[in-house]
């Protein structure tokens, strides 16, 4: 049974405004129940199976791992869970929290589209009325999934803001949440946010270390190195999560190293600057400036593109149990078509990011034993990305031809 935290060291907490002390109760107390509950487990677990499609499998690299000649090579491919990523895991958990206690309406936030995703999917799955929060600018970026989320039945509200991405959809779903929690739950999709969603979060995904744990003891494998992207936190924490306290294997995290180390061109806050600071109810790392700004971030991939981090893993890297690293925009693109042309697999680009860390590792590592990495999501969704970094020429004749077929 795990514990519930409001702090890990000096980061988590709840730092929100006195109206949302009552929603926040109300939820770490169904929490609580849920876990000590057989039939909300034996509903997780259904649900897993057949509508995500779990357990996940773990991939055994064979051609990555002749090609680099160290450590056998393993890929946990939550990819092929429905809907496209690890996300899915966090929605089960919190909708079936959201019908226990009564709730009718589900608002969510979502940055690249893959939380909102899931989350509209759930809701029209276990029907649910659903509101997406979206910045504008990432609507306009991610336009396939505002489509896909709109099929499911779910609004998309667009939100303004400096920015127009993930952190001004948060504020926007925070706000709407304080005054409409009597009826509807906040489905935060990442392991940050005031507590209880950390713990609440971190506990939904660790499905993937279970499982993980699991198919390693089957195969009597020697894992000497786990690696996972992280953007706020959630596939790492969920991956990790059986292994956090023992001593073995080495946990990697990766961050978006963008197109440079200057402010506003990456995503590294364990691995670069982040500094001490409170945004969206918790404490941790943040990009900041010296006056505590938010700074803007970049990465190729909307998903690692977040200021923060969540608390566990900031104190976790602060206690040193997690390492963690970085690889550039390039570096994600170059695993990408790797993995893609010798393992047959095409890993979306937050997850390249880890499979790009692994690579550069897996030779160091003495052939007998393994490193996994977690492929936090399927590639599908960035096809407008790869196919102007990959084949500008011919993708943009593409487009031209179908934007002349759509207007005829
Ligand atoms: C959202 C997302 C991430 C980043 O979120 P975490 O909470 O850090 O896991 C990583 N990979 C994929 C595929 C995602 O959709």
């Amino acid at each position: 049974m795990q514990v519930i935290h409001d702090f890990f060291g000096s980061f988590g907490g709840k730092y929100v405004a006195e109206t949302l002390r009552t929603p926040l109760d109300e939820l770490e107390e169904a929490f609580k129940q849920a876990l000590e509950d057989s039939l909300f487990e034996r509903d997780f677990n259904r649900f897993s199976k057949e509508f995500t499609g779990r357990p996940t499998p773990l991939l055994f690299a064979e051609n990555t791992t002749t090609l680099l000649g160290g450590a056998a090579v393993y890929i946990k491919l939550e990819g092929l869970a429905n809907t496209g990523a690890h996300k899915i895991n966090n929605v089960l958990g919190q909708c079936l929290l959201a019908k226990r206690m009564g709730k009718r309406r589900i608002i969510a936030e979502t940055g690249a589209g893959q939380h909102g995703l899931a989350t509209a999917a759930m809701c029209a799955k276990m029907g649910f009325n659903c509101r997406i929060y979206m910045g504008e600018t990432d609507i306009r970026r991610q336009r396939p999934n505002v489509f896909w989320m709109e099929l499911f039945g779910a609004e998309v509200v667009p939100v303004k803001g400096v920015s127009g991405t993930l952190k001004d959809a948060v504020n926007e779903a925070l706000r709407d949440w304080s005054s409409s929690f009597e009826d509807t739950h906040y489905l935060l999709g990442s392991a940050l946010g005031p507590a209880p969603y950390p713990d609440m979060v971190r506990e939904f995904q660790s499905v993937i270390g279970r499982e993980v744990k699991e198919q390693v003891d089957k195969l009597g494998l020697d894992v000497e190195v786990m690696v996972a992207c992280v953007g706020g936190g959630s596939n790492a924490i969920g991956f990790f999560s059986q292994f956090i306290d023992c001593s073995k294997p080495r946990l990697i995290g990766v961050e978006a190293g963008g197109r440079g180390s200057g402010p506003g061109e990456h995503a590294a806050r364990m691995s670069g600057s982040g500094r001490e600071g409170i945004l969206h109810g918790y404490k941790s790392l943040f990009l900041t400036d010296e006056e505590g700004q938010v700074l803007p971030t970049h990465s190729i991939s909307a998903g690692l593109d977040y200021p923060g981090i969540g608390p566990q893993l900031a104190y976790l890297g602060k206690k040193g149990r997690i390492g963690f690293t970085t690889i550039d925009d390039t570096g994600a693109l170059e695993a990408l078509r790797f993995f893609a042309k010798n393992e047959g697999i095409v890993f979306a680009l937050e997850s390249a990011h880890a499979g790009a860390a692994a690579i550069k590792l897996a030779h160091e590592i003495p052939k007998e034993k393994a490193i996994i990495i977690n492929m936090s999501g399927r590639g599908d969704k960035d096809i407008f990305i790869l196919a102007r970094e990959m084949k500008g020429r011919q993708w943009s004749n593409f487009l031209k031809e179908e934007v002349i077929r759509n207007e005829n």
